[in-house]
């Protein structure tokens, strides 16, 4: 846009030139009148006129007092025809200079051709603009029958290794594999060993599977063909085969490679299970990817990895035997991990001394490798904002938190009720949490407003944890009523402060009872199923495997667990009624209460295993 702008700038300045050029030039630099015929007629037959050019329309007239005139005629009348139509004198013609000059005049030219070339070259211009435009959006409209698989092997080659990616220990141990079979094929042909063909690499979105894949390519030194799966569904039916056909054809050409299919679930769901227009092309462009996989004649070096976060949807056919058979699951990372992502990621943020990579993981539970990159990066703006040389774990610390909970908003003002309300809806749950004995320790508790949240209460695990009891779920829930409970209890009434509150407890009563069968009347087994269908746009669709009654009973249990939460955290509240007094009032005062504070006031949380 800025370069268009430029552009029109430029040419505009050039016109502005020409133009004030070809008046000065046409204009000789002497002032030359227009006048009349009449006026003409009458010097003629005084005298005055030394001479006479004609060119084209106009009478160019010397005057013997040294001016000059210009004089325009019709254009069928020739100047003697005129001599004659107003009878001048002949006697006066006779020490006349009349000269006729032929329209030849570069001026003339220009005036004939600029207006009609002008409109010519703005509209040339901007169709040439256009062009590059659409060009740019990557939207290539003459050539969308081929591949955008953007070949980086050249650029990539040797810069993203396998030490860029920190963690994912097994993951990198699966694809060295691939590695080695890209640098040296002949080890293992020689054995008559089948190569892998495809690699499907899982995890959830931010785990770090498309750096994996090209850190593949990076450490075999193999050009990397990278597409998106989403890039193969267009409007047009045939396109994306035909992106797909291209696309191989482009890899087998620099083999050794990689093609890296990202997001296969766009075009590698279960076929026959979409509804509408776009449903019948990915099934084209699926198909096409298996034939062109099956097609691989078997010493095509090429390794086609595809990554996605949900393995569920997948066409079983992709899972095949010689398709993606291998499957390397990137999980999200420990501790030990996540300490390891935020060492590669800090290697070029100068960091405080005190600040303790340890700690930092220790405080980010369920990032990510892309949340982890994303945090240090907020810290890194957040030292800068505030002018300073390192980042400190202050500045950390308050990422995380952004991170998580969205950006702090301490310009909505509270009222003082408003404040007062916060107060006990927070301290509420911070209460309930410290006394409860399954769950995590209060890391704070404030009530600044951040996201959309008017207070939070942050609590986190002392370690990872990948399996959960039914009595940590159920105080789960009592902590999540807690606010609830707390308003109702002082006030005698509940805002809308809550809602939020109440929709996690009841999805989590929900899936207490359909998915984790921890319901005590309806027994182990799971309740729906759930499946994606596609119908403009995306939506979860449950099916019902269960009858209305049973449908009744759930309801009715997911109503029973709440409610005892709720009478869980009722008798914390009332029980510990002077700490929550005690938490309320600090929080007035101060807004926020770290881990260490909140603690000198209720003691240290006990926590039974
Ligand atoms: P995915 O493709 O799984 O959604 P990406 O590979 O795009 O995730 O990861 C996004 C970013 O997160 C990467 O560019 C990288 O900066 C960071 N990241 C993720 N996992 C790791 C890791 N294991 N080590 C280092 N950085 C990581
Ligand atoms: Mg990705
Ligand atoms: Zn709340």
């Amino acid at each position: 846009m800025k370069n268009l702008v430029k552009n029109f700038l430029i040419i505009f300045t050039v016109f502005l030139l020409m133009a004030a050029f070809f008046s000065l030039w046409s204009g000789n630099g002497q002032k030359t009148e227009p006048v009349g015929l009449e006026t003409l007629i009458s010097q003629i037959n005084k005298g005055e006129v030394s001479k006479i050019i004609i060119v084209g329309n106009e009478i160019r007239v010397s005057l013997k007092s040294g001016k000059s005139e210009v004089v325009k005629k019709e254009a069928g009348d020739t100047f003697s025809q005129i001599i004659k139509n107003y009878n001048v004198d002949p006697n006066k013609l006779a020490g006349l200079l009349v000269e006729v000059q032929d329209n030849q005049g570069l001026d003339y030219w220009l005036a004939a051709i600029l207006p009609f070339l002008i409109p010519f070259l703005l509209i040339s211009v901007f169709i040439y603009f256009m062009m590059r435009s659409v060009q740019g959006a990557n939207s290539r409209a003459m050539m969308f029958g081929q591949s955008q698989a953007k070949e980086t092997g050249q650029e990539f080659k040797g810069k993203v290794t396998f030490k860029d990616v920190a963690g994912a220990k097994e993951a990198k141990e699966e694809l060295s594999e691939v590695v080695e079979f890209l640098k040296n094929p002949k080890k293992f042909s020689e054995l008559g060993a089948r190569t892998p063909r495809g690699v499907l690499l899982l995890g959830s979105p931010g785990t770090g599977k498309t750096l994996l894949a090209r850190a593949v390519a990076g450490e075999a030194g193999v050009p990397f063909f990278s597409i998106s799966g989403s890039e193969f569904v267009e409007m047009f039916v045939g396109v994306g085969a035909s992106r797909v056909r291209d696309l191989f054809r482009k890899a087998k050409k620099s083999a050794p490679c990689i093609i890296f299919i990202d997001e296969i679930d766009a075009v590698g769901r279960r076929r026959g299970a979409g509804l509408g227009g776009s449903h019948d092309e990915r099934e084209q462009t699926l198909n096409q990817i298996l034939v062109e996989m099956d097609g691989f004649d078997p010493n095509t070096n090429i390794i086609v990895i595809a990554a996605t976060n949900r393995p569920d949807v997948l066409d079983p056919a992709l899972l095949r035997p010689g398709r993606f058979d291998r499957r390397v699951i990137l999980d999200e990372p420990d501790l030990a991990d996540r300490e390891a992502i935020l060492k590669v990621h800090s290697k070029k943020k100068p960091l405080g001394k005190e600040v303790s990579l340890k700690r930092v993981a220790e405080r980010t539970p369920g990032f990510t490798g892309a949340d982890l990159a994303n945090l240090l990066n907020e810290a890194a703006i957040l030292a800068a904002m505030k002018n300073k040389k390192i980042i400190d774990l202050e500045e950390i610390f308050s990422s995380i938190e952004k991170v998580m909970l969205g950006p702090e908003r301490k310009s909505r003002i509270l009222s003082d009720k408003e404040k007062k309300i916060t107060a006990y809806h927070e301290a509420g749950h911070a209460i309930v949490a410290h006394f409860l004995p399954h769950t995590d320790p209060v890391q704070k508790v404030s009530i600044i407003a951040r996201g959309q949240a008017g207070g939070y209460t942050l609590k986190l695990p002392l370690e990872d944890k990948h399996m959960y009891s039914k009595s940590e779920y159920v105080e789960e829930i009592a902590v999540l009523v807690a606010g609830y409970i707390a308003e109702q209890e002082i006030f005698g009434e509940v805002t809308t402060g809550a809602t939020s509150d109440l929709r996690r407890a009841t999805a989590l009563a929900r899936k207490l009872v359909t998915d984790f069968g921890m319901s005590e009347s309806l027994g182990p087994r799971t309740f729906g199923e759930k499946e994606e269908i596609i119908f403009l746009g995306r939506e979860i669709h449950e099916q019902r495997d269960y009858s209305e009654k049973v449908a009744e009973q759930i309801d009715k249990e997911i109503s029973s667990f709440i409610d005892k939460a709720g009478h869980q955290a009722k008798g914390l509240i009332k029980a510990e009624h002077d700490f929550l007094e005690k938490v309320v009032a600090e929080l007035i005062v101060k807004e926020t209460l770290e881990k260490e504070e909140f603690e000198k006031i209720v003691g240290e949380k006990k926590k039974e295993e």
